[in-house]
């Protein structure tokens, strides 16, 4: 099967690459709706095989034969055909005829996702927070014969290029051209979510609506005439509901009318958005039409809409393309016209020509909602149950202190709940050390058994109980739709670090992990915003770094001082991220925020199966690592530790002549000042990595003595890390050391995972760069400066 794809898509081609007396077999047409259609109906349509009658270089227009009938076809236009010259398996290529590309378009939770799923048997996740789908999945899907490539795209409201996900959007339907698009309407909210079917309108692409959550719509007693307002719109428009399944069947059945061109209502509609615009809109068209290249790619009208909107993007696009031309003189005509047009429009109307447009496309939606007789109902529904939630949530003054104590609860339970099944899984890792030591001989690979693997690996598996349970309540809060809540009583707090509110979810999400949440920013509109967001989130102490505040604090600070150490790190880190976010908002990164809305979507159930898939997704994620870097580093940590290897010594001597006891030697000068031993400064090398190697580091370093194959100390949580702190304080190490060292590991460099994320969100490595080594600065000096101050006031 994937051979034949493969071959099947290494033939492909372009119509205007075969010579003459050549055949071909359509698989494919691109360029805007309108060129299709027309190409299409001069028969070339996917699986008709064409032949070339007359086609000689240089030569315009070519002649071909297809479907009977010979046609010319320019040049330009050839290029926007795909043709595979593979014409024998006939049966293949009727397949690819039945294939269709489709896209999900929508509003942010309107269901795409629950769609995707629904019809491919995915496990994509769904979410009811905005920012759930922040990339593009792909599945596979069958209806009546028909195989269909889904791509489930991110939300968006509107096609501007304000957003990433609104140009990732845009570019994937102008560059991957799919067969049909499926506009997921919230049908319990028609007015906002038909504003992005009217600039898909514009762009003049065959599309299919689902009214999804009809069920709600139904419940509420809402009514539209659906069939005047399929008319209306020149799409089919089928009532849906993804949650059971609804209209499923009946939506790809529309799709592949669509694709056929069998849809009565499917036709192109133009908007009419009134004299002037429409005036500026033809004089701006002018110019496009006159462009072969621009024509055949993008409906020249949705083109010049937003050119006298004064879209970036478009403008880049087409003065882009005429300057690979060298027509600088009709850059200047078609600029002069778009401002002209523009000045008019303003002029007349009192608006700027973004605006009247976007009135024009709600005027629009109004009418036609008038038209098709939609009214709603009276009858309860999810969001006034949302409203009377929220009036106790969102309230001015519960709104905080009901949050707080959300986490506080979130995260008591992590750490108290979670104990029992860590201390399960740390007597299971002692044990098996105890009884891999007692039934091996003595010798290396025993060492590298114990000491490296089970002692590197299980002092961070150990720590899997906890993680698991403060992601089943992350997962909760956002498919609740209580993260967004969240987002919106944090947003008056966030303005005053330069961020917005929706900068708080990534932040939250920090705390698990920093990698998807550098990726969660990629729903803040505003590049400035999102920037801010990416260079504090590694001050959000996540959850890798939890096993070394436990080891460390568990070391060092009597049990009821425990907690207050752990809180106050993260309290530091916050603070750090505030004073951050402040410097970087008033001197390095200024400017004005784009206001843009933040979607209080209702409050939902979450099934218990969703919070399942999502907590053990980031589970496995955690195991992954287990498996694959960190045992790999307890590998190499344990290697350098044990080579040059000499029985003689005893294990500290042996340590210190080692590999990496002559490494931690060469760089304890830097950390001098925070009074850290070289142990300490291997495992802060080694946690650049990842955080959790840190943790097996020390463990591997300090189990040469066979203190965790030792069962009784594990049985009370005071004892445990006697042996530690004995080992450690010989070394020198003070409780302010220790607290030094912390603050160390919670500011310093994320890890290489973050980093690369951090890379590829800004696209390049400057910023990843500036965040690498800032933090490490930051944390180098505050470390230094706690210890010695503390030195200095408690003289020891
Ligand atoms: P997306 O953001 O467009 O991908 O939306 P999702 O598929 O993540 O869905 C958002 C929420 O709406 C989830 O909680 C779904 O369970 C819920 N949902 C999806 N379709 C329906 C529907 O037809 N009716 C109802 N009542 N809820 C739905
Ligand atoms: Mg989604």
């Amino acid at each position: 099967m994937f051979s034949i794809l493969f071959c099947n898509f290494a033939a492909r081609m372009k119509l205007s690459e075969l010579k003459t007396g050549d055949h071909g077999v359509i698989v494919k047409v691109t360029g805007h709706g309108g060129f299709r259609k027309r190409i299409m109906e001069m028969g070339f349509v996917k699986g008709k095989t064409v032949d070339v009658l007359q086609s000689a270089p240089l030569q315009d227009p070519v002649k071909y034969k297809v479907m009977g009938y010979e046609v010319s076809l320019r040049r330009h236009e050839a290029d926007m055909i795909e043709v595979t010259a593979d014409t024998s398996p006939h049966h293949e290529v009727l397949r690819e005829r039945r294939r269709l590309n489709v896209a999900l378009v929508g509003n942010p939770n309107c269901g795409k996702t629950s769609l995707f799923n629904f019809a491919s048997g995915a496990h994509a996740h769904v979410g009811n927070y905005s920012g759930v789908t922040v990339d593009a999945t792909v599945a596979k899907a069958s209806f009546y014969g028909y195989e269909f490539n889904l791509t489930d795209l991110p939300g968006t409201y509107s096609l501007t290029c304000y957003s990433p996900e609104e140009l990732y959007v845009r570019k994937h339907l102008t560059e991957n051209t799919p067969d049909v698009i499926i506009n997921v309407i919230d049908a319990s909210n028609l007015e906002r979510n038909l504003y992005l079917t009217t600039q898909l309108v514009d762009m003049n692409l065959p599309m299919v609506c689902a009214l999804n959550m009809y069920d709600e719509f139904e419940r509420r007693g809402d009514s539209v005439d659906l069939k005047t307002l399929s008319m209306l719109f020149g799409m089919p428009m089928v009532p849906t509901s993804f949650k059971s399944g609804r209209g499923v069947k009946e939506l790809f059945r529309a799709v592949i009318q669509v694709y056929e061109q069998t849809q009565g209502v499917s036709r192109h509609i133009h908007i009419n958005y009134g004299h002037e615009i429409e005036k500026g809109i033809a004089q701006i068209q002018q110019f496009l039409k006159a462009d072969e290249h621009i024509r055949q790619r993008y409906s020249t009208r949705y083109l010049a809409i937003k050119l006298l909107e004064n879209d970036t993007s478009a403008t880049e696009y087409v003065t882009q393309h005429i300057a690979e031309e060298h027509r600088p003189e009709d850059r200047k005509q078609l600029l002069a016209a778009r401002s002209q047009a523009a000045a008019r429009v303003l002029e007349e109307m009192n608006t700027d020509a973004e605006t009247a447009i976007m009135d024009a496309k709600y005027g629009f939606i109004k009418g036609a909602l008038a038209e098709a007789g939609y009214q709603t109902g009276t009858a309860t529904d999810t969001y006034r149950a949302t409203h009377a939630i929220d009036s106790v949530l969102s309230n001015k003054y519960l709104g905080f202190p009901i949050f707080f104590l959300l986490l506080y609860v979130m995260f008591q339970t992590t750490f108290s709940l979670g104990q029992y099944p860590m201390d399960w899984i740390e007597i299971g890792v002692g044990k098996l050390g105890e009884w891999v030591s007692d039934t091996m001989p003595d010798g290396p690979l025993r060492s590298l058994l114990v000491d490296g693997v089970i002692g590197g690996v299980g002092s961070v598996i150990v720590f899997l109980p906890q993680i698991l349970i403060l992601y089943f309540f992350i997962s909760i809060m956002e498919d609740s739709g209580y993260m967004a809540r969240a987002a919106f009583i944090m947003d008056r707090l966030m303005h005053r670090m330069g961020l917005h509110g929706k900068s708080f979810i990534p932040l939250i999400m920090g705390f698990g992990c920093n990698v998807p949440a550098v990726m969660a920013t990629r729903t803040i509109e505003s590049r400035r915003s999102r920037l801010i967001t990416m260079m504090v989130l590694p001050f959000m102490s996540c959850s890798a770094r939890l096993p070394i505040y436990i080891m460390i604090t568990g070391t060092f600070f009597s049990l009821q001082y425990r907690s207050w150490v752990m809180m106050s790190l993260y309290v530091v880190g916050i603070l750090m991220a505030f004073v951050v976010s402040n410097i970087l908002s008033r001197f390095v990164l200024r400017g004005e925020d784009t206001p843009f809305v933040m979607e209080l979507p209702p409050y939902r159930w979450p099934t218990a199966k969703a919070i399942g898939r999502h907590t053990w997704e980031k589970g496995k994620e955690y195991l992954k690592k287990m498996g694959g870097v960190i045992l790999v580093a307890s590998i190499v940590v344990w290697a350098l530790g044990y080579f040059p290897h000499d029985d003689s010594l005893s294990t500290q001597q042996q340590q210190e002549q080692s590999y990496i006891g002559r490494l931690g030697q060469a760089v304890e000068p830097v950390f001098s000042v925070q009074g850290f031993n070289w142990k300490l400064d291997v495992s802060l090398l080694a946690g650049v990595g990842a955080k959790e190697i840190v943790a097996s580091t020390i463990g591997v370093l300090y189990s040469g003595d066979d203190s965790f194959a030792d069962d009784d100390t594990f049985s009370s949580d005071n004892e445990k890390y006697t042996r530690l702190r004995q080992l450690m304080k010989q070394e020198g190490i003070t409780p302010i050391g220790a607290y030094a060292y912390l603050l160390f590991i919670l500011l310093y460099f994320p890890c290489i995972a973050t980093i690369v994320a951090i890379k590829h969100e800004t696209g390049s490595w400057r910023w990843a760069t500036v965040a690498a080594v800032y933090t490490t600065v930051v944390a180098w000096v505050v470390s230094a400066a706690f210890y010695q101050l503390a030195m200095w006031m408690f003289p020891a």
